[in-house]
């Protein structure tokens, strides 16, 4: 539903053809923002998603930026301040995942995942502030994960990388608490998606079980709730941080996970 508070802002959410950077942008859109969605897809790739979004009456842009390229960032994100007329919030959600021992991790998915997970948030924040100050308002909300307070063996640069972030969302809160800036972290458990899917799919491989057994053994490790999380809960928290009842609101960790770090 359409809410005169965000009527006009503009979002740039990271991440956003797929999984939970979509439901979103989606949500963003739906609440009457002008979104920038990105992704890996080619341009005519991503139509029908910037279509479907524009069904709200909004401007929806779509930029192919690489999130572990800084010049495709300061790209991307002057495109939206050109498109919109400036920049009012920033979702960095684009993130992928590789899973090894430490002994083996291979160098080169260490690199990618730090630049795709930490990095690409660092520059994105560095390029959307100047945008933000000119309001002066602004909005950040990063996708950190459980794993930005939690570890899990196998996910050392995953882990890392959202520590990393969690670090990163509350420095910046510090350095913008007197802007009318706020800079929050989304700590979600697992969430259904192809992030999730190719990880469920290894375990059902190796344990020579079902997908959905290996879902359920999971759900039991990490969630005391045993479901998963929904990805359109996640976007509707992302909405509230950058709602009219939650400019106090900066520096903090939301988790949204069935339980999984309150043990
Ligand atoms: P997903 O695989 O469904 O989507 C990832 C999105 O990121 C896609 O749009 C993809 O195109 C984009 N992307 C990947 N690398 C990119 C790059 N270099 N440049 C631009 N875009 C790139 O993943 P998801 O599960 O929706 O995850 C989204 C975020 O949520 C990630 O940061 C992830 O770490 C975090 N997260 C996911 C879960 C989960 O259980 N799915 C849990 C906690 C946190």
């Amino acid at each position: 539903m359409t809410d005169s508070y965000f009527s006009g802002k503009s979002a740039i959410v990271t991440g956003s053809t797929s999984g939970i950077g979509l439901a979103i942008a989606e949500a963003f859109a739906m609440a009457g923002c002008n979104v920038m969605l990105n992704g890996l897809e080619k341009p005519e790739a991503a139509q029908p998603m910037v279509q479907k979004l524009a069904a709200h009456k909004t401007k929806i842009l779509y930029s192919p930026a690489d999130m572990t390229k800084p010049a495709e960032i300061a790209a991307m994100v002057n495109e939206a301040a050109r498109g919109f007329g400036g920049v009012d919030i920033l979702v960095n959600n684009a993130g992928i995942q590789f899973t090894s021992s430490v002994d083996q991790f291979p160098v080169d998915k260490w690199d990618a995942i730090i630049a795709t997970n930490l990095s690409s948030a660092f520059h994105a924040i560095q390029h959307a502030l100047p945008f933000m100050r000119k309001r002066p308002w602004g909005r950040i909300v990063n996708i950190v994960s459980a794993h930005g307070l939690v570890a899990s063996v196998n996910k050392t640069a995953y882990v890392a990388a959202k520590h990393g972030l969690m670090g990163l969302t509350k420095s910046v809160a510090l350095e913008t608490a007197r802007e009318n800036i706020t800079c929050n972290g989304i700590c979600p458990g697992f969430v259904l998606t192809p992030l999730v899917e190719t990880q469920l799919t290894a375990r059902a491989a190796a344990n020579k079980i079902s997908v959905e057994e290996a879902g359920r053994q999971l759900l039991s490790e990490k969630h005391p709730s045993l479901k998963f999380i929904k990805a359109e809960d996640v976007a509707a928290l992302a909405v509230f941080l950058c709602g009219q009842s939650s400019s106090s609101i900066t520096g903090a960790a939301f988790s949204i996970d069935g339980g999984w770090t309150a043990v």
